[in-house]
């Protein structure tokens, strides 16, 4: 039999994550799980009401999957085209506790267990390994800048005291975050101590604020400034990876104050990335409005979002019947995502 046609791919990957039962949720619910796996990109979902339902990703990654699968098929492609000078955004989506952050740091991000690595310290290491293949004939230079989205408002986590910071767009049409540490890592072991500095910074900001982690974005901007020697044509490319902030719904009646704000601030901005995604894919709105300005977070993104660059989404979930509406909803922001 001939080979069947390739898939094709557009510059949005939608994947969906299910992270193993924790025992809470093997003991409460009798171990109950909402999805049924057909193959790996498709799989069966069960609501609360044994209602069942069939989604389908570019990839799902079962309980069982690996830290090392998830960066492969993610993130590998992506950190091949930015040292190539193309642009690319990895985001993780899903309710608090859905493992976003196990998916994107791992345990921590100097853990050197392969087995729990996440993507960022994978990142690092496959940016590192590029560049120095491609040898003497070309010089680089990576740098890193962490901020966080909360209530709108951008904060630098390697200088917490600059709290407010301006997103802005260059005559190049890339997005800047105005004055933000920029830090130059020229090897591989420095850069991995910065974003442990920065992860250290956010948990010291959210102590002084008495802030949830959950309840903000963090999205870590890595820079590749490639100058080849041959023809002295400079090109960056630029790969920011983002840790969203849950996207569970706050009930309705309980919260108030700001809890009530802070709530509807996130899915505000988690809207707007899903509309801003939505209108990318969708190849008949090519020339439509990108509602980029809608959320810091989707102006933050713009440019590594939209044109030359490649997007990866990776929708967090619960395999327990006891998170199932949650999950659901999750499920459908990826499919909307996905759909063109
Ligand atoms: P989130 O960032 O979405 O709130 P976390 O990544 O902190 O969730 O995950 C919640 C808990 O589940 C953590 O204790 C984490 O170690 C664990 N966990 C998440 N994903 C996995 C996974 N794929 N394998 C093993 N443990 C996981
Ligand atoms: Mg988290």
């Amino acid at each position: 039999a001939s080979p069947s046609p390739k898939k094709q791919i557009s510059n949005v990957t939608v994947c969906s994550r299910f992270r193993p039962l924790n025992s809470k949720e093997r003991k409460d619910h009798g171990g109950q799980v909402c999805v049924r796996r057909i193959d790996d990109e498709t799989f069966v979902f069960k609501d609360e009401k044994e209602e069942e339902s069939t989604f389908s990703f570019d990839k799902v990654f079962y309980e069982d999957s690996l830290q090392a699968d998830v960066y492969e098929f993610i993130a590998l492609p992506i950190v091949r085209d930015v040292v190539n000078g193309v642009n690319g955004t990895i985001i993780t989506y899903g309710q608090t506790g859905a493992g976003k952050t196990y998916s994107m740091e791992g345990p921590n991000v100097l853990e050197s267990d392969d087995m729990k690595k996440g993507l960022l310290p994978r990142v690092v290491d496959g940016l590192f390994e590029h560049l120095a293949s491609a040898g003497d004939s070309i010089k680089y230079e990576i740098t890193l800048s962490m901020v966080e989205i909360y209530m709108e408002k951008v904060r630098d986590l390697f200088d917490l005291s600059k709290d407010n910071l301006v997103i802005k767009q260059n005559k190049g049409h890339e997005m800047l975050v105005s004055g933000v540490t920029e830090a130059s890592v020229s090897h591989v072991l420095i850069l991995r101590l910065n974003l442990q500095a920065g992860i250290q910074n956010r948990a010291v900001g959210e102590t002084q604020m008495n802030l949830a982690s959950s309840r903000s974005h963090c999205a870590y901007i890595f820079t590749v400034l490639s100058d080849s020697t041959r023809d002295s044509r400079g090109r960056t490319g630029k790969l920011v990876l983002v840790d969203l902030a849950g996207s569970e719904k706050v009930e309705k009646t309980g919260a108030e104050g700001k809890l009530l704000e802070e709530a509807k601030t996130i899915n505000k901005s988690l809207s707007a990335l899903g509309n801003v995604i939505n209108a990318l894919t969708c190849s008949s709105s090519k020339s439509n409005h990108i509602p980029y300005r809608d959320s810091k977070l989707t102006r933050l993104l713009q440019d590594a979002l939209g044109g030359n660059s490649r997007t990866a989404l990776i929708c967090c979930c619960s395999p327990s019947t006891s998170n199932s509406s949650e999950t659901f909803s999750t499920l459908r922001f990826g499919t909307r995502a996905k759909h063109i």
